[in-house]
Formats: structure tokens, sequence, C-alpha cells
């Protein structure tokens, strides 16, 4: 029998097994010295009869843990990703079933009368009250461990009866029977003509078709998706949304129970093993109507899934950045294709990728131009602050500016996307730098906790009294983080309360939660946070938002920089005036004249990918060219440079095909490594796929790989 293993290598390997198990049923096999899950792949074929081979030691599941139609998506993952199947099948299962436990509900210990105990004189057991009222209750029904404790009978009655052979244990196992009934809580808003049409189209469509539902911020995409949903859950059918990490709040999952009567389950970090397996199986027997969860749902197993929601389809989160890396946004359309299932991508800034699919018309494109309700546009403004004496990064323009708007009872937002005190600790009189030992990186400081902190490897340092070169004690940090912010908006406005929203002040379980409720209800007039309050959410009473320090990505490396960066503005911007009272967008900037910038506020997120999208075309990138990034990282910078000269060696020439490197990442060294990457760049995937296939199999024998750590990004996302 051939088994997936997960392990790094691409190929199956051969299993003696007694009987057939199905395809994609687990199997507990002997692996070098270790015991592993794998997964069955089905006959070996011609088994070489001078090779003696190790048998299957248990078989786990009588059928597949997996669907048709979600094996069909791994294998296509599998292939495109480059990825072992191994790795894959195990990454798409819920840690339980990897550690290899039954692919079922949580059974439990029920409890029941024997054939002796039905018959038995309850007035036998008078001396024994408890015994007497057990069995009572038992033979009304089963009860199960639960029950038992729960209506106070003694385990020492339990025992006793059970000894007597009165009553006897059993298994009980739940299951649902994957049937839902269908039902509409709150009314349906009315629609504008914008949304209706969205709604229509996606209800309308002959054939399963990929949408992508651009829509600015506010403008009403999820009622959007609660009516297109309507329809197919009206049909027994189940829904999948995908949603941000940070987007999975239970303002959220409210919006859904409220409109639609039907089981709903999450799936995201929170969770158990325990609940996560449950919601799984409730998805995979169709006992949940609804599934919402992050990027690892794609890899939900469903009954019958009749659409797929990814909201916030740009989302840098939905693209797993380690071990098996994979697009969710991409394997959801690969899905939808497979299932005949239609999908809908819905965001106010399409990544570049998916615009360009619309504009190709593989996608359909749907427009929501205007803000739903009452809610109007933003203005928003480039603030010049040349020579502008800054308090904590805020020009004195913007503080009158605030003042102002608190003074009317608005809300203000400040959007600074570093945390931390300051983020770096600089000694005044020499110019030492305080600079992580592991990264090539600088320490940011955390006054409050008196720590230096990388935020690349997480070290930490109690914060020096002294300049680690000159002995100086003139430390001062340097640079403005959220942590100082909020103290000198505190300073500057003692009569506003300010809420900081960021890693730091969100650690505690819960606390997010609570902080984006307060933020909602208005309970602090100043809020200061980083980009997790830039997605998504609704904060009715701010009225400015204003972007401290956007100068960086202006001038950055990274190809995707401006498209990030204008994202982020617009989203960010997005969070202004979102009720009845127009919002203003300040940003603060050294290079207010820069091209960019003023593409974006001049003509919006809209027009501004548009003309990105042109000088992609022109330098080759994505989506106009097809990457593949090889690294390589190890404590001898020397290991991996040589070691991606040995896959750089392997790769065919073709004229079509560039590669660049090996080169250092950006980040040379960190947590104490040496990292360099290789790039591949073709036009067309078909050839990079090719040269891919051909590369691949061969760096498996390579010992010099063998010494790093070395992995493949295909589309990369971030290097
Ligand atoms: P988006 O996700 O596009 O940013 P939301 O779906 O959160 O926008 O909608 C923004 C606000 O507009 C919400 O408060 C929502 O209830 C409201 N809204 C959406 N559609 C309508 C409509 N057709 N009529 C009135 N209000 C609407
Ligand atoms: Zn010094
Ligand atoms: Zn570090």
């Amino acid at each position: 029998m051939k088994v997936a293993v997960p392990v790094p290598l691409a190929r199956a390997f051969d299993y003696d097994c007694v009987g057939a198990p199905e395809l994609g049923a687990r199997v507990k096999i002997p692996f070098g010295n270790r015991q592993l899950v794998g997964v069955c792949l089905g006959v070996a074929q011609q088994p070489d009869p001078q090779v003696k081979r190790k048998a299957v030691q248990q078989v786990i599941d009588p059928e597949s843990v997996f669907t048709p139609a979600l094996w069909r998506l791994l294998h296509w993952a599998s292939d495109y990703y480059q990825h072992p199947l191994g790795e894959v099948l195990h990454h798409a299962l819920p840690v339980l079933l990897r550690q290899g436990e039954a692919a079922n509900y949580q059974t439990t210990q029920g409890f029941r009368v024997t054939a002796q105990g039905a018959r038995c004189e309850l007035n036998e057991l008078r001396r024994a009250p408890q015994q007497q009222r057990l069995l009572a209750a038992l033979r009304k029904g089963v009860l199960l461990r639960r029950d038992i404790s729960a209506q106070e009978f003694s385990a020492a009655a339990l025992k006793a009866l059970q000894d007597k052979e009165l009553i006897e244990a059993f298994t009980y196992q739940p299951v649902g029977d994957g049937e839902w009934a269908f039902a509409i809580g709150a009314e349906p808003l009315q629609l504008n003509p914008e949304q209706a049409l969205a709604v229509a189209a996606i209800g309308a469509a002959r054939k399963p078709q990929t949408y992508l539902l651009e829509g600015v911020t506010g403008s009403g995409k999820t009622e959007v998706y609660l009516q297109a949903m309507a329809d197919v859950l009206r049909r027994g059918k189940q829904v999948l949304v995908m949603v941000p990490e940070i987007g999975l709040t239970p303002q959220t999952l409210r919006r859904f129970q409220q409109r639609f009567q039907v089981p709903i389950v999450m799936l995201h970090s929170a969770l158990t093993d325990r609940e996560r397996l449950d919601a799984w199986l409730d998805a995979k027997h169709g006992n949940a109507a609804i599934v919402i969860g992050t990027r690892s749902a794609v890899f939900t197993p469903f009954a019958k899934l009749g659409m797929i929601i990814v909201d916030e389809e740009h989302d840098s989160s939905l693209k797993q950045q380690d071990g098996f890396r994979y697009h969710a946004r991409d394997l959801a359309v690969v899905r939808g294709q497979q299932e005949q299932v239609p999908v809908i991508l819905g965001t106010a800034t399409p990544a570049l990728e998916t615009l360009n699919n619309a504009l190709q018309q593989r996608y359909v494109h749907l427009q929501l131009t205007q803000r739903a309700g009452q809610a109007k546009p933003a203005r928003q403004t480039v603030l010049d602050i040349k020579n502008m004496p800054l308090k904590a990064g805020l020009s004195v323009t913007l503080i009158d500016r605030m003042r102002a708007e608190l003074e009317r009872g608005q809300q203000v937002l400040v959007f600074l996307n570093r945390r931390g005190y300051a983020p770096s600790l600089l000694c005044h009189e020499c110019g030492w730098l305080a600079q992580c030992r592991r990264c090539d990186a600088y320490y940011t400081v955390h006054q409050r906790q008196h720590m230096l902190q990388c935020h690349h490897c997480g070290d930490q340092q109690r914060l020096p009294l002294q300049c680690h070169d000159c002995g100086s004690t003139q430390l001062v940090g340097r640079g403005v983080g959220t942590e100082q912010l909020e103290q000198t908006l505190a300073e500057l406005f003692p009569d506003y309360p300010v809420l900081r929203i960021d890693r730091d002040s969100t650690r505690r379980k819960g606390s997010l939660q609570k902080h984006l409720s307060d933020a909602t209800d208005n309970k602090f007039p100043i809020l200061v946070g980083t980009q997790m309050i830039a997605k998504g959410h609704h904060f009715p009473h701010v009225t400015l938002v204003a972007l401290l320090d956007i100068d960086g990505a202006l001038y950055s490396a990274d190809f995707r920089a401006a498209e990030r960066l204008g994202q982020l503005i617009t989203q960010v911007a997005g969070r202004a005036g979102r009720a009845s009272q127009q919002g203003t967008v300040v940003l603060q900037t050294h290079h207010p004249e820069h091209d960019l910038l003023q593409d974006l506020v001049h003509n919006g997120y809209s027009a501004f990918a548009r003309s990105l999208l042109q000088e992609r075309k022109l330098t080759q990138l994505p989506p106009f060219g097809q990457l593949a990034l090889f690294r390589a990282e190890a404590h001898d910078a020397q290991q991996a440079l040589q070691a991606l000269q040995t896959i750089a060696a392997q790769i065919p020439q073709h004229p079509d095909l560039v590669v660049l490197g090996p080169m250092p990442a950006v980040m040379e060294r960190r947590a104490g490594r040496y990292r360099y990457q290789l790039l591949l760049q073709c036009q067309q995937r078909g050839l990079r796929q090719q040269v891919l296939q051909h590369v691949l199999p061969k760096l498996e024998a390579l010992t010099e790989l063998r010494k790093v750590r070395w992995s493949l990004d295909v589309d990369p996302q971030d290097f």
C-alpha cells in the first residue's frame, strides 16, 4: 500500500497492509524509529519482492477522512506549491486527527440498566436509597456521565449498581443528522441599487463564477454577502466565509447569527483542539450551515458546499508564511471551480492579482462605489510637515485639528504602525544604538516594562542604564511608537481619555474585544492604534483619522510596498465618518508631492491600483510575471549561500526564465541565522511549474541542503 507520510519528501512510501483501507483513510505506520500518522494513497504498483516492507500498525479510519472535493484540492495544492503531499494532507487536518484520534465527535460514557436491572424489585434496594434513586432514574432512560454528576448521584452508588450488574456503562457517540431548518432572523436591509445589482448578478449566474466585489469601505459588502448567501442556505447548502485573522470578531458572528437562524461554527486560533475537531466534523457531516474561519478554513471538508466568501481578500494574513506556504484566497478560487460553487472575493482595496483577473474578465467585477445608508466618503488631505515642530510625531496643525474635533464631542483616531515606546535606543553622547544580539535590527524600547525588545526574534533585555560603548547615561529613545504617542496625547489632552489598541495592549484574552467595543461606544475620545484597527472595524463616532508616519513605505525596495501602502491608507481612512457625520483623513508626510500619494488621494484606490498595474506590466512583476523564491538560512552564512548556489545550478537555462541571486534577505541575520534567497521570475506560469517540477525532485538527494533550512515559496508575498 502507498502511504503519504508527513515528512519533507515528495514521494510516497510502501507498506504491507492486511485488508485494503480506503483512499484517504489514516494509518499508523512505523517510520524510522518513530510512529507516524500517514494517509493511504492506494495500492502500491508492482511491489519489489526484493525489498522488505514494514507493515501498517493500525488502520485508523474505516473510510477517507477527506471529502472527494477536498482530496482533489489538496492534490492540486501539493502540485501547484510543489510541497510534499504527505505534509499537505497532514496540514489540512485538525491537530487531533494529525495525532491519530478517531474522526468522531467526542464520545462520553453513558449508563443504562441491564436486563437484570430492569426486572429487579426497586424495594430490594431500600437500604441503599442512593442506589435506589439512581436505578429508578436509569430505568426512565440512559444517563451520560455529566448527567450523573449534574443530578448529584453519588459515584459510590454508581459503582455499587455496576458491581451488582444492575446497570452497565457504554460508549455514547453523538452524531448530527446533517439537517437543519433554514430561517431568517432579522429582516434584510433594503438594498441600494448597486448592492441590488451585485446580489442579482451572483444569484442569476448560470454557471458558478468567481466575483470580485469591490466596494469602498462602508459600502455594505456584508449585506451583499448575507443576501447572496440566503439563497444558498435556503437550498440546504453550506457556506464557507473566510475572514482575516483580526477581522474574526464577535461582531461579525453576531451579524450572521442575527440574520440566519442556522447552525454557525467558527474556526479560529482560540479554539481548543477538541472544539476545532468538533467544528470540522460539523462541517463534514453537514451539521453546520455556515463556517466562519481564517485562512486554514479553506481546508474544511463540507458535505454540501454551496458558496465561498473571502472577505478582505487582499489581506496578507490569508497567506501562510511558513511550512506549507499557500494563499488561502487563491485556493478558495480553485476550490470554487473544482466544486462548481460561486466564490465572492470582497474588499475595498483589491490585491493587484485579483483586480487584474477582474479586468481580464476571468472574474465578474461587481462594484459598490457609494457608502451605504447616510455615510458620506471621507475627505482626504495631505499635510506637509517639513520644518514643522513635532511632538511625538504630531504636528501642531494636526494637534489643533484634533482639539477642534474633540471639542465638538467627536472621536479621533491616530494611526501609527509601530508599537512600543520608541523604535530604537540612542546614546546622545556617542551615537551608539542598541542592536539586537541575534538580528540585523534595533531593539524597540518598551518604557513601561523597562525592557528592550526585538520585534523580529522576540529577544528581550532590561533597559540599560548606560551606553555600551562610552558608558554615558544619556540614553534616549529615537523615533516614536504607540506607547509614547499615547503618553504624549494624554499630556496634550488631559480631559480626553486615550485608548491604545496594539499587540501589547491586547495581550490578555478578551482584551481586544473589550477595547474594540469601548472604541465603538466612544468611551475614549482618542484612539491610538496600529494596523490592528485598520481592518473592518466600525467606529461610528470617529470623524478624524490621522496617519502619522507613512514616508517609509514611499521609498521602500519591496515591489509590493506601494500597493500595501495604498491598501493601508484606504482601509484606515475607511474608519472615518462611517455614520452620518462626514469624516476627514489627514496624512502627515515629508513628501507631499510624491506621485503615489497624489494619485491615491486625488483619484482613489481604484485608479491608483490601475496605475500600479501598468507599472507591474512594464517590470514583468506579478500578476504579469510569475515568481518563485527559494530561501535558505543557517548559522553559517556561507552554508546558506552555498545551498542556494547548489539549487541555482540545478535550474535549467531558458530564455524566458530569469534567476536572480543568491542574495541576502532584506534582514540578513535574524534570530542568529543568516538568510539568503534565490528568485525565479518568468512570464508564464506553465514554464515556472515545469522548471520547479524538474528541479525539486533533484534537491532531495543533495547533501549540501541537509545542513541548512531551506524552503520554496511559490507566489511569494514578502521578501
Ligand atoms: P463594508 O463591509 O462594505 O465596509 P458594512 O457591510 O459593514 O460595510 O456596512 C456599513 C454600514 O452600512 C453597516 O452599518 C450596515 O448595516 C449599513 N448598511 C449596509 N447596507 C445598507 C443599506 N442597504 N441600507 C442602509 N444601511 C446599510
Ligand atoms: Zn555612548
Ligand atoms: Zn532580534
